[in-house]
């Protein structure tokens, strides 16, 4: 499609697309267009970066009459707070001359004020499900008037064990309804999902390794440890002109603790770190900042970043090879969007080789590699997982170093133990809402 006027919209919209600089929609937007507006359930197969929101909003809006209802026509649902403060700045953006009413609503905020809010109206929520449900339950908010639901990022949703709020939710909302999906990713769980509540879907999809890799230039570079990671990472970072707008994928929490310790003792207010230990003012700070352009360098864990929309991403560095080669998709799918080039760089030893393997196995492709640089140091230091340990069997504390002899079996068992913490951090996430989600389910139907 080239251009938006095949598409047959409002001259509100099409001023606040002018604004917005867009030419032409992208093929979910295309796609997704007339499904939308049919009326039928469609699930909608696209990462973050494709254009998947204005896919769904462009349609939404263009249906949306003014009306003074105060109750919400279209319910967007979405895993996390950082992702409704997002699309709620999108909506507002893309609604600027149609006069929309959008209230953002998420956990770990003041309930009373958002209560507030609401009791104001709206045409549109965006809501996390674990808020949304106690809004709801509260009889601060009411279901009555959707006509539109959308689930976006539905297999985060799954991950992070929303089912049973989303299924709530589903439950409360009027049967006769338009219902929305989206995912990146087709799992088992996401195919349930559907089949337990879409009518018929329509699937559009644009192919998860499909637009974006065009875009992005791929290399890796095989480093001996962390440090040496590090001391390549600081070499590269150095090239400012280049290394514009750097966002870091590390596995976990530590690692990113670790690695932003580093590069902040180098790089000071030229780097910022997010991860799910830290506040959410920090977080929301470090993505502004870094949208900003006030930071270039950004380090993330996996969780932490999926879904956020963050422009024009020069490098996406690996600091490791994901077990989960849909992560790496994931990753660097965050550079080369809408259309523009981006660069990705796979930083991975001898052991994440097998990792390597699997990403590129996914991507029919073969990752470009680069010769480590020879004025880069090459560290001795290890890390504590690095380091080749030695457990007594009748005296777990006593902990002995050993020489490298010891070196392959003890990393074979580091993966496995990697695959855990991936599951352990999601647990740790749900593990809250889902609690209160379930007590005041199972109070409120014991009452009846
Ligand atoms: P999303 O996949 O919804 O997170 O969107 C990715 C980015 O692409 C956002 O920054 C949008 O503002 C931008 N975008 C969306 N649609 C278009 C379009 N048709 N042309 C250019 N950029 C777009």
């Amino acid at each position: 499609m080239e251009s938006f006027n095949e598409l047959n919209i409002s001259k509100q919209l099409q001023y606040a697309i002018a604004d917005l600089g867009f030419e032409k929609p992208t093929p979910i937007q295309a796609q997704s267009f007339s499904v939308i507006m049919s009326g039928t359930d469609m699930v909608g197969i696209a990462q973050t970066g494709t254009g998947k929101t204005f896919a769904y909003m462009l349609p939404i809006l263009q249906d949306l009459k003014f009306s003074k209802e105060i109750n919400p026509r279209v319910l967007v649902m979405v895993p996390t707070r950082e992702l409704v403060l997002q699309i709620v700045e999108e909506i507002e953006k893309f609604g600027k001359y149609s006069s929309i009413r959008v209230i953002g609503v998420f956990g770990g905020t003041n309930i009373n004020r958002q209560k507030e809010a609401v009791a104001e109206g709206a045409d549109i929520i965006v809501a996390t499900p674990g808020r949304l449900y106690d809004l709801v339950v509260s009889r601060a908010l009411q279901l009555k008037a959707v006509k539109k639901v959308v689930i976006d990022e539905v297999d985060v949703m799954l991950d992070l064990g929303f089912r049973f709020q989303l299924t709530n939710i589903l439950e409360l909302l009027p049967n006769k309804r338009q219902n929305i999906m989206f995912s990146a990713t087709m799992t088992d769980d996401v195919n349930v999902f559907i089949h337990d509540f879409f009518i018929v879907p329509t699937t559009v999809s644009v192919a998860v390794s499909g637009t974006p890799l065009e875009n992005i230039s791929q290399y890796a570079y095989k480093v001996e440890n962390f440090y040496t990671k590090a001391n390549l990472l600081k070499h590269l970072l150095q090239n400012e002109n280049d290394f514009t707008k750097v966002l870091v994928f590390v596995p976990n929490k530590k690692s990113a603790d670790l690695l932003f310790d580093i590069l902040d003792e180098f790089f000071g207010s030229e780097v910022a770190v997010i991860h799910s230990n830290k506040t959410q003012n920090y977080r929301i700070r470090s993505i502004e900042n870094f949208n900003a352009e006030k930071t270039r360098i950004l380090v993330t864990t996996d969780v932490m970043a999926r879904g956020l929309d963050l422009d024009q991403i020069s490098h996406v560095i690996n600091f490791d090879a994901p077990n989960f080669p849909e992560n790496y998709m994931h990753r660097i799918g965050r550079t080369g969007r809408a259309e523009q080039e981006g660069t990705s760089i796979l930083l991975y030893t001898e052991k994440e080789e097998d990792a390597k393997a699997a990403i590129e196995s996914l991507m029919d492709l073969q990752i470009e590699e680069l010769d480590f640089p020879k004025e880069v140091e090459i560290s001795k230091q290890l890390t504590y997982e690095e380091k080749p340990q030695v457990v007594e069997i009748n005296n777990p504390n006593n902990v002995e170093e050993v020489g490298p002899a010891f070196h392959e079996k003890k990393e074979k068992n580091r993966k496995e133990n990697q695959g855990g913490s991936y599951k352990r951090i999601i647990k740790q996430k749900y593990k809250k809402p889902k609690t209160r989600g379930d007590k005041n389910y199972n109070k409120r139907n014991k009452r009846k």
